[in-house]
């Protein structure tokens, strides 16, 4: 893909480690404002959680999901486009494709697949749309909101937007001009992340000072995928905002349960798709967890007659009480129960132990 260089040694598009820093507190931060933080993590994970926790509600949450996402695409794309830029494009000085197709190719980075604007209207009135095209989003869901978010940041206007399916893993998304729903204004509220400190300690590439880890992954940016270069799992970049607010605002909606239903998704999501050989040394977990921006991992024990795990700066804790619960799980063959609490400060202890049958 044209304009987006490379790291010679580790592989890596620039803009990832140029825009974000991995930090030893076990966050992943843009570089921009350093209070706004980000995850890299297993694709699947996404879709197999929503999916999962709509299994147990019995429910939708798609609505709450979009929404979330919307606000906070709409943010990291207007924190990254320059306000210059955005004020040309609004003033009409400046032509929309090579701006919407830089964003694309931050998309392509970012892991989301492939889009191309295929048509658009842009005069500054109610007519005006846009259609674009998108190939293997990285989820349906979340790729079909991605670029209208992308374009209310750039044209500071309300948008909605409709999808449908082309052909195989190809949607054409339709962005139009349209307030957002009342229902959500002043809530959806993003939790802030505060640094503890930490002593994580990622060995970095001597030409880009990014993580050396991510040389195991492979970016096609020709196609907006990341890969896993030994296993072949697709990665994203994602906001854990979106997540910590879909569940607040769905625990608000549905009640106290919903941080037990998330961690029991997240349970099932990872007794299938992890096996014996992902249940590695705390080392190795250690620099896991820190790659993918989800804390700073302190102490970990698996032994059969339990887990017992503390994590500093712990991101997305809810998930990781899930996904330990079923690494235990695996390591062993059997069943669990788990007890977990988090302090003020972010530090995440969880215990793991065999289920008395
Ligand atoms: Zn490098």
């Amino acid at each position: 893909m044209q304009g987006v260089n490379m790291c010679p040694e580790c592989g890596v598009p620039e803009y990832i480690t140029s825009e974000h820093l991995w930090q030893e507190s076990g966050f992943i931060v843009q570089k921009r404002d350093q209070r706004h933080i980000l995850t890299f993590i297993e694709n699947d994970n996404l879709n197999a959680l929503f999916l999962g926790v709509e299994d147990i509600l019995g429910t939708s949450i798609e609505r709450i999901i979009l929404a979330t996402r919307r606000r906070t695409g709409r943010a990291y794309m207007d924190r990254i486009i320059p306000k210059q830029v955005k004020e040309l494009v609004q003033r009409r000085e400046l032509e929309l494709p090579p701006m919407v197709t830089t964003f694309f190719s931050i998309g392509s980075v970012l892991g989301y697949g492939r889009f191309e604007l295929v048509d658009y209207r842009y005069q500054q009135d109610d007519d005006d749309y846009f259609v674009i095209r998108v190939e293997k989003p990285y989820s349906m869901l979340l790729g079909s909101v991605d670029p209208a978010a992308a374009v209310e940041a750039l044209i500071g206007a309300e948008m909605g937007f409709t999808y449908e399916e082309i052909s195989p893993e190809v949607y054409d998304i339709r962005v139009f001009k349209e307030e957002h729903e009342e229902e959500y204004k002043g809530r959806l509220m993003m939790k802030h992340y505060q640094s503890g400190g930490g002593d994580v300690a990622l060995r970095s590439c001597s030409t880009c000072g990014g993580p050396h880890a991510l040389s195991y992954y492979d970016w096609d940016l020709e196609r907006g995928l990341i890969n896993n270069k030994f296993n072949g799992r697709r990665m994203v970049f994602f906001a854990p905002s979106v997540l910590d607010a879909v569940f607040g605002e769905l625990e608000r909606e549905l009640g106290e349960s919903i941080p037990d239903i998330v961690i029991e998704a997240q349970r099932r999501f990872a007794r299938n798709f992890y096996n014996p050989a992902d249940v590695v040394d705390e080392d190795r977990f250690r620099t896991a967890l820190a790659l993918r921006g989800m804390g700073n991992l302190r102490r970990l024990s698996i032994d059969r007659g339990g887990l017992d795990l503390l994590l500093g700066n712990a991101v997305m804790h809810l998930l990781v009480v899930g996904l330990f619960q079923g690494f235990y799980e695996i390591a062993h063959g059997v069943e669990s129960t788990v007890e977990w609490s988090i302090s003020e400060s972010g530090d995440l202890e969880v215990q793991v132990s065999p289920s008395r049958l």
